[in-house]
């Protein structure tokens, strides 16, 4: 049942925090409902969940117009996140749909968020996507790329950096992902002194997010966990 399954992530969620000395309500809960309908959305608001990952722009704002009266009729403050790769001809979409737009991983990109950012007054909460390895298919940007990234993010004032994400490799072993929290982690931290104000960590998936937890995220990206596999 989804409220046993919410209640067995947070507890998930509390313990990593608690082993690595943190505060568990610094770890924010993002509830990644791609591939899943608008009834398992309404039915994970009901019980408390308001942060929802989407991957795909179109099927994002499909959801959010159908689930609008629906929160509305609630009164839910639900936040929606974009945590896939965004393209180029679907920025002007997102900028309008999501608070918080995970995947940031070029100066294109983010020139383009900034500029339709710009046309709705808004300013949009971004982080910027750091790729940690050398797998062909991940978006990301280099490590040694992204303090330039952020020096340019800093300039627009329609865009606001609130931090980094990471999607690692798959390991079986989720011990064997924690050399990438680790240097996402220590890449902030070393940003961080230098002066940039990055607070977020988005680090952590179903099968490694108490790893990514005890090592510094402040918010895991939960799927499976929570709603089962995915029907796609
Ligand atoms: C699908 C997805 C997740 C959630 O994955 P689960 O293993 O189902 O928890 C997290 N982050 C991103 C970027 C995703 O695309």
């Amino acid at each position: 049942m989804l409220s046993q399954r919410i209640s067995s992530v947070y507890k998930r969620i509390t313990y990593a925090a608690l082993r690595a000395g943190r505060n568990p309500e610094e770890i924010k809960l993002i509830a990644v409902t791609k591939s899943h309908g608008i009834d398992k959305i309404k039915e994970a608001a009901q019980l408390g969940l308001r942060i929802f990952g989407e991957n795909r722009v179109q099927e994002a704002k499909d959801k959010i117009e159908d689930l609008k009266e629906f929160f509305n009729k609630w009164r839910m403050n639900i936040e929606w996140h974009m945590i896939g790769h965004l393209q180029s001809n679907k920025v002007k979409d997102a900028v309008r749909l999501f608070e918080l737009i995970h995947s940031v991983d070029s100066e294109k990109l983010a020139s383009m968020i900034d500029r339709e950012a710009e046309k709705i007054g808004k300013v949009q909460r971004i982080l910027i996507q750091v790729k940690l390895s050398d797998e062909e298919s991940k978006f990301g940007i280099k490590p040694e790329d992204t303090e330039k990234l952020i020096e340019f993010c800093s300039k627009l004032s329609n865009i606001k950096l609130e931090g980094l994400m990471t999607i690692p490799p798959y390991f079986e072993n989720p011990e064997d992902v924690r050399p990438y929290f680790k240097k996402l982690r220590q890449m902030k931290e070393e940003l961080v002194q230098k002066g940039y104000s990055l607070r977020e960590l988005s680090m952590g998936m179903s099968h490694d997010f108490e790893v990514a937890i005890e090592e510094g995220a402040t918010m895991v990206r939960i799927g499976t966990a929570l709603f089962g596999e995915r029907i796609n």
